[in-house]
């Protein structure tokens, strides 16, 4: 197993957690891989959802 790329299962937690953050400002879900809590970015353009622990669970979408 290639513990290095996202599963199909982080994907769509990750999606939840960025919609949870562009909705209510925060999430109640915690990172399936360490039990963390999850931050949220956003830019003009992009926004990132990762995992507090580093090189954990993140990604990284650009905006329309
Ligand atoms: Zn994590």
């Amino acid at each position: 197993m290639d513990f290095s790329t996202i599963t199909y299962e982080e994907s769509e937690l990750l999606d939840n957690v960025a919609e949870d953050f562009g909705r209510f400002g925060r999430t109640e879900r915690i990172c399936s891989r360490c039990g963390n809590d999850f931050e949220h970015f956003t830019n003009n353009s992009s926004y990132q959802t990762k995992c507090k622990t580093p090189n954990c669970l993140e990604e990284i979408c650009r905006g329309i």
